[in-house]
């Protein structure tokens, strides 16, 4: 129930009457609050204890004394004479502004004094000071600390893990931060890749890589200038950001640096290792330019480097900004014309030179370009794996060869196998066995009658360690498909692994059978080839025979599969038919006098 204010102002103003002086002392004397009366010169008029308390002093003894005699850490107090000099200006000071100032207590430890000062001026116009203070050293402390915990947070989501370098998300910060920068120079940007990252980690362990990421972090650190951000953006990928760069040659040599100093062999509990890395560097040159739109071209100048090899620096200049914008043209287009089914696919005759049949077609795709005409495969197929779009070729690939072989089941010879080229992209799409047996199904096609050709690298990779496509290599064995080793003898270690692959035989490489008719090198080879084949009960065929001689040679040889120009270039499926019928007797035209047998050594084998 409300009192009537009437009443209760009644009572109060009795109390306040009878008690005022007693208020006064309780208050002052009861106060958390020190409170401290000054004259101008400072000088301590009057004091409460919280106040003596506070300051850790006897009350009495502050009395008539400047606190700033006492108060504050010795390295800050005033000499006497500043002391003295010392004066109060009402006028001037901002009367009940709250101030923090480090003092000292009686015991000399310091703490945090928070003073609310204000001012009195007494009728005879004397003025004092008034100061209420209070020890804030708690607040003050747990402010400080979750002020550090802001930072430690802070630090931590802008930091890689492992490398303690910036991480993506504060390379994007300072990399907005750098365009976003009035005035500023030119911003160099690097990024960083380790060559066979992912070969060190399977060979010496997930812990020398680590030890590789973080050496590599080191080497950043050490290289870059102060003014430089080096962060890891992703598994063996690193950026540096360089503000205020001066030309690409300039970026060009600090790339270089960074790819020696990486360079530099690294101990570890796993032996000494080596790591090299590839860098590509860029140049923001336009204000125009956006933080994606750098990105993209340092990622452009690092593919570059990669190309040309381990432990290269590639910059991004107008020569690469031209391949690239026609490559994003030819990409797109590209794409376009795979999705449009509108890439068209050549057959190559295959023949037997025992019999002189043709025992294959080689199926391989061709692209007619609206502006630029007929472009060769190996123009336009690189491109397409980079776009993801190996797989659509290869399907688009088997359908075509497919529906030839149903053609050739109709209207021609039946015993023409059709030949597929197989890329990794194929082979391990989870739909090529289920589209490959449903295309078969439909054009009434059966295993037997399909070759797979597959890359050695496609299952070789590494040197010497064999990958996960053995299996897709024997599934396809076990379900009556001929898989043969195409570009065979192009460099990798094909002959080591021949035995442990469950391929049918080889493809010898045109790059091989090039200089066959001079009888080098090169044909002791070939003939090597077909000595162990012969031994291995595997077939080979041999690509890339041009004239006459070549097929003299290899016949020579015992070379029993040919393809090549001197048989056929690759033709449009519509020829195909008509090439057959009419094709005219290669066989009888070579002079078999004129055969020499090519000079031998038979290949060391253990027995031997
Ligand atoms: P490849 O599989 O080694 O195919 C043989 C290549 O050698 C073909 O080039 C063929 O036209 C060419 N060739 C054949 N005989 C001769 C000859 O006597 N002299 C010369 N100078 N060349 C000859 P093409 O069609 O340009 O294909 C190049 C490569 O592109 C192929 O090499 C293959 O690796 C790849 N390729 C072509 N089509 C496809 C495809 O549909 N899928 C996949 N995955 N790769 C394909
Ligand atoms: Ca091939
Ligand atoms: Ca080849």
């Amino acid at each position: 129930m409300n009192k009537k204010p009437g009443i209760t102002f009644g009572i109060a103003a009795d109390l306040i009457a009878a008690h005022k002086d007693s208020f006064f002392r309780i208050a002052s004397q009861h106060s958390n609050d020190g409170i401290v009366l000054q004259d101008m010169h400072g000088i301590i008029l009057w004091a409460n204890p919280a106040y003596a308390a506070l300051m850790g002093r006897d009350l009495h003894a502050m009395l008539g004394r400047n606190p700033l005699s006492f108060c504050l850490p010795e390295d800050e107090t005033p000499s006497a004479a500043q002391i003295a000099a010392f004066r109060y200006d009402p006028q001037a000071s901002s009367a009940n502004d709250l101030a923090l100032f480090r003092n000292r207590h009686g015991d000399g430890h310091i703490f945090w004094n928070q003073i609310n000062q204000s001012f009195h001026q007494f009728p005879d116009g004397m003025w004092i000071s008034i100061l209420a203070c209070r020890d804030v050293s708690e607040q003050i402390s747990k402010e400080e600390q979750l002020m550090r915990t802001r930072d430690d947070l802070a630090r931590l989501a802008a930091t890689d893990a492992l490398t303690s370098l910036a991480n993506r998300s504060a390379l994007t910060q300072f990399l907005d931060n750098q365009l976003a920068r009035k005035g500023a120079g030119h911003l160099g940007i690097l990024q960083v890749d380790l060559d066979k990252f992912k070969t060190l980690n399977d060979h010496f362990g997930h812990a020398a890589g680590d030890a590789m990421l973080v050496h590599v972090a080191g080497q950043l650190r050490k290289t870059i200038r102060k003014t430089d951000l080096a962060a890891r953006i992703g598994g063996d990928e690193f950026v540096v950001v360089c503000p205020d760069i001066t030309s690409l040659a300039e970026l060009q040599i600090i790339g270089a640096s960074v790819a020696q100093a990486i360079g530099q062999p690294l101990r570890c509990s796993q032996g000494v290792i080596t790591g090299q890395a590839c860098v590509g560097a860029a140049m923001v040159d336009d204000a125009s330019i956006t933080a994606q739109d750098i990105m993209r071209r340092v990622n452009a100048a690092l593919y570059e480097a990669k190309s040309i090899g381990q432990g290269s620096v590639a910059i991004y200049d107008s020569t690469l900004h031209k391949r690239i914008t026609d490559e994003d043209l030819l990409s797109s287009e590209l794409m376009t014309a795979v999705s449009n089914d509108a890439l068209s696919y050549y057959f190559q005759p295959i023949m037997s030179l025992e019999e002189g049949d043709i025992v294959g077609l080689e199926t391989l795709v061709r692209w007619h370009h609206p502006r630029l005409g007929l472009i060769p495969p190996d123009s336009f197929l690189p491109v397409a794996r980079k776009l993801g779009l190996m797989a659509q070729v290869d399907f688009g690939a088997m359908r075509a060869a497919l529906a030839m072989k149903q053609k050739l089941n109709a209207h021609g010879p039946n015993n023409v196998r059709v030949t597929i080229n197989g890329s990794a992209e194929l082979l391990r799409h989870p739909d090529f066995f289920t589209r490959l047996s449903g295309t078969m199904a439909k054009r009434d096609v059966t295993a037997k009658e399909v070759v797979i050709e597959v890359l050695e690298s496609v299952v070789i990779h590494d040197q010497d360690r064999v990958n996960p496509m053995v299996t897709t290599i024997k599934r396809l064995a076990d379900e009556g498909f001929t898989t043969l080793l195409d570009d065979f003898g192009t460099g990798h270690a094909g002959l080591a692994h021949l035995s442990t692959l469950a391929v049918g035989g080889v493809k010898i490489d045109r790059s091989m059978t090039s200089k066959i008719c001079d009888c080098g090198p090169d044909a002791k080879i070939i003939a090597m080839i077909h000595d162990l084949c012969e031994d291995l009960g595997f077939y080979v065929v041999t690509e890339g025979i041009e004239t006459d001689e070549d097929a003299a040679t290899l016949i020579g040889i015992g070379g029993k599969t040919v393809q090549g120009y001197w048989l056929a270039k690759p033709m449009p499926a519509d020829d195909v038919i008509p090439w057959l019928t009419s094709r005219p007797d290669l066989i009888a035209a070579i002079d078999r006098s004129a055969i020499a047998p090519v000079p031998r050594q038979r290949y060391l084998r253990a027995n031997s």
